[in-house]
């Protein structure tokens, strides 16, 4: 009798496990979420993808623990929409934050900011009676009502925006284009002691210029911290490094250790970041009720040259729709619950979103497009992505679509700088599984692939909502 009542209650708790998608692991209902994202780290920078000589220990062993995907995306091929994208769930385009050309990205100027109206991860998790902090760069809006405080983070502590604006010389740049030319004419000469950006705490700046070679130290005693304090509740940590964006800088203990130069010694820096917080979590008994995620916000910055990464095998890089634009390093990690695998199937920063809603127990919005897939099933079943499809935005323009293997472009462009817009048609198309670096154009072979990837696109089209609320919240064109 009483084995049959336990047997009863081991399929109620495995229906319910089923329930919360978290089969086969030791999680809580509630368990703590930490995401680490870089800023413009490319796919070749971290020496478990290739990198020749970057030292990443910490990251690697990450990798061999947890969950290597190679085929992982970002919204948006720079930084405001890319940050949206994941925090929100939605492609930039329906949350207001699509960075559409002159102005691809927030500056300090900006009067405006990610919409209210959007509901962003933490929003999510404190429904489900989480603590939360943002730590590190926001970008989506520095006046007080678009702060992480007024999106549902507990906590804040970090630099509002790039950590190159606020600089003297900066001073009377006007757009996207200003932006760039300041940048463009050697970088490697830039006085590191003109940026003047500001670190704050909540809603207050409380230093200025920041210091920021020991920003990527500080922000890591900043959410360990965090953590120690909401220990015995779930806490979500959005850890969000200002490098390696240039103005590039170490502390005194990474400064000229890596053989890669100054870039190198901010990314082992980072690595070392990523294994203080995976260490805190060992000690302290909360990996195993803790999902990490490592990842970057766009492609490298390949006009700094030295001070800017590598793509590795990828085509080109930031403020492009080529996959070096847009794939990025990913790794998750949660010892005992994440199958340790590497994974080829799609996955993008929004599915972070639906993801973690769907471990906590929390609805996904049904009032909205959320354009996010639960990916645990690939996480801790092993199973195949449920995502088939990417779509590569460049403002409000649908430049590139991936359906399975093959990626069409409709239209390609230039980071920066170069009048070289291209429609295409028919589309340039590539296989991405055998030819990954997209140097090998088949549109000409397969017609039939690409009035299949047409079709996605057109239906796409069809639901492509974007509400008069997301509109009002752009920021006027300059
Ligand atoms: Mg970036």
């Amino acid at each position: 009798m009483s084995y049959k009542i336990a047997f009863c209650f081991s399929l109620l708790l495995a229906a319910c496990a089923q329930h919360q998608g978290i089969t086969q692991n030791k999680l809580s209902k509630t368990p703590n979420i930490v995401i680490l994202f870089t800023d413009d780290l490319g796919y070749g920078d971290l020496s478990v993808y290739g990198h020749p000589t970057i030292h990443t220990a910490n990251l690697d062993r990450m990798a061999a623990e947890g969950q290597k995907w190679t085929n992982f995306y970002v919204g948006a091929s720079v930084c405001t929409p890319s940050r949206a994208a994941l925090l929100t769930g939605r492609l930039p385009i329906r949350n207001g934050m699509e960075g559409a050309p002159p102005n691809r990205v927030l500056f300090p100027d900006s009067q405006r900011g990610l919409p209210q109206s959007e509901v962003t991860i933490a929003e999510q998790l404190k429904k489900a009676g989480y603590a939360t902090a943002c730590v590190g760069k926001w970008h989506l809006g520095h006046k007080e009502e678009y702060l992480p405080t007024s999106h549902g983070f507990d906590y804040y502590y970090g630099i509002p925006y790039s950590n190159d604006m606020d600089n003297v010389a900066l001073a009377n740049i006007k757009n996207y284009q200003d932006y760039w030319d300041f940048w463009s004419s050697a970088p490697e000469r830039k006085d590191i002691n003109t940026f003047n950006v500001p670190i704050m705490r909540n809603t207050e700046v409380i230093e200025r210029p920041a210091d920021q070679h020991t920003i990527t130290k500080r922000y890591t005693e900043e959410s360990i911290r965090f953590m120690k304090e909401n220990k015995n509740k779930p806490f979500f940590v959005y850890l969000a490094y200002n490098l390696p964006h240039v103005p590039l800088f170490a502390s005194k203990e990474f400064e000229g250790k890596s053989k890669r130069g100054l870039y190198g010694d901010t990314v082992e820096e980072i690595d070392w970041s990523a294994g203080q917080i995976m260490d805190w979590l060992k000690a302290e008994g909360l990996a195993e009720n803790t999902i990490v995620v490592f990842t970057s916000d766009n492609g490298p910055w390949l006009p700094m040259g030295l001070e800017g990464g590598s793509a590795g095998l990828l085509r080109d890089g930031k403020g492009t729709t080529w996959e070096g634009g847009m794939r990025e390093p990913c790794i998750f990690w949660s010892p005992g619950n994440i199958k340790p695998a590497i994974i080829s199937g799609i996955g993008t920063t929004m599915d972070l979103f639906t993801t973690f809603s769907q471990l906590a127990g929390v609805p996904v919005p049904t009032d909205r497009i959320v354009d996010g897939v639960d990916l645990s099933p690939v996480l801790f079943k092993g199973q195949e992505s449920p995502r088939q499809d990417m779509f590569y935005y460049r403002g409000m323009e649908l430049y590139a679509v991936r359906v399975g293997s093959y990626k069409a472009h409709l239209i390609t462009e230039s980071g920066y700088s170069q009048p070289d817009k291209t429609v295409h048609n028919p589309p340039l198309l590539y296989n991405l599984d055998e030819d990954p670096s997209e140097q090998y154009e088949i549109s000409a072979k397969h017609p039939e692939i690409i009035e299949q990837i047409m079709q996605v696109v057109k239906e796409h089209k069809a639901k492509l909502v974007v509400g008069e609320d997301q509109l009002k919240y752009r920021e006027p064109r300059k």
